[in-house]
């Protein structure tokens, strides 16, 4: 008959697409979380300490593991140095520098009629803006605050969620969100310090952290964190659409994530407790001081794997330093981002 060739072919067609569909799906699904041991694990990661801890798969936002809710989302913290890669991404946005910038850091320098001290007292040498993250530099942020504009950088922060609530449901914690702050009126010394991260004017949530790593890990979109309450989580193979990034310089976010690769890889990096773990890992540290006393928060942030991240990992300790106490902590999560996986 002659209208069947045609039917033929569509049916051939049809059970190619299904066959193609097929093989998508079970692609798409065959990496699986176990959500309970992921949780579990990353509580014993910060056993015995007072902080709190978020995973966040970084092509959906959904929150994976959520160590003590009330910190993590209910209070806002300064984050010390963990804030550098917004100011590296604010100077490269606005022209302010170009990655191969060499700064040097004699351990102290004078600006807007100050003395601003690094914390490597003989000073880090010539950095260029990868290295001056992953050694975290204080001197070279300080010295780049000073070309950058406040403004748009507290713009480029709001981009990427600061300074609001990111809207998750905590209902079931019954805590309300605390939004974080974003520094309003900017005199040329607290850009400095704002780009830095030395300034209690800008503070975070750990759950805002993790949002603003998920967007350094995904290309720069900026998800709505939603807690996932299955006991199996499967891995999307793509980032979910239907947001526009923060930032679409793929090159700034490159030479940011090459910093924080760096930061674990170079035995002068602050994150070098993640080095040698089987995994890839790339992070920032930061040691956040308190609006009162000598005391310090401890923070990290980082993704792992560096090709193609999953998952963002942030942890904050109310008391320590980032590279001591954060970043082991981290490690252990991360090692555990792996070991949860299934097929
Ligand atoms: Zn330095």
């Amino acid at each position: 008959m002659p209208d069947r060739t045609p039917n033929k072919k569509i049916l051939i067609l049809l059970c190619a697409l299904i066959a193609w569909c097929s093989g998508c799906a079970s692609k798409h699904e065959s990496v699986q979380i176990n959500l309970q041991k992921l949780q579990d694990r990353t509580q014993d990661a910060l056993a015995g300490k007072n902080g709190a801890a978020v995973v966040m798969d970084v092509r959906s936002g959904r929150v994976l593991a959520l160590v003590n809710p009330r910190i993590a989302a209910g209070r806002s913290f300064p984050v010390g140095s963990a804030l550098k890669p917004l100011a590296a991404l604010a100077a490269l946005e606005q022209g302010a520098a170009s990655p191969n910038l060499m700064l040097p850091c004699k351990g102290v320098t004078s600006l807007h009629g100050h003395d601003y001290p690094c914390w490597l007292h003989g000073g880090h040498g010539s950095l260029d803006m990868a290295q001056a993250l992953a050694q975290s530099c204080n001197i070279y942020f300080y010295t780049l605050g000073a070309r950058i504009n406040g403004s748009k950088m507290s713009a480029l922060a709001s981009r990427f969620g600061f300074g609001k609530t990111t809207g998750i449901s905590l209902s079931d914690y019954g805590i309300k969100e605390d939004s974080g702050r974003i520094p309003g009126t900017l005199t040329p010394e607290l850009v400095s310090r704002f780009a830095a991260g030395d300034t209690p004017e800008f503070r975070a949530t750990p759950l805002q952290m993790a949002v603003f790593t998920a967007a350094l890990a995904n290309g720069g979109r900026v998800f709505k964190p939603e807690r996932v309450r299955t006991d199996t989580f499967a891995l999307p193979q793509k980032n979910l659409m239907g947001l526009s990034p923060a930032m679409d310089s793929a090159e700034a976010l490159a030479v940011v994530r090459a910093g924080m690769e760096q930061c674990v890889t170079s035995p002068l990096g602050t994150c070098h407790a993640l080095a040698n773990m089987g995994y890839s890992s790339a992070g920032k540290t930061g040691t956040a001081r308190h609006a009162a006393g000598p005391r310090t928060h401890a923070w990290f942030i980082g993704y792992t794997p560096v090709d193609d991240p999953e998952a963002a990992v942030v942890v904050f300790l109310e008391r320590g330093e980032g590279g001591r106490d954060a970043a082991p902590a981290a490690r252990r999560i991360m090692q555990a981002w792996h070991q949860c996986k299934f097929y």
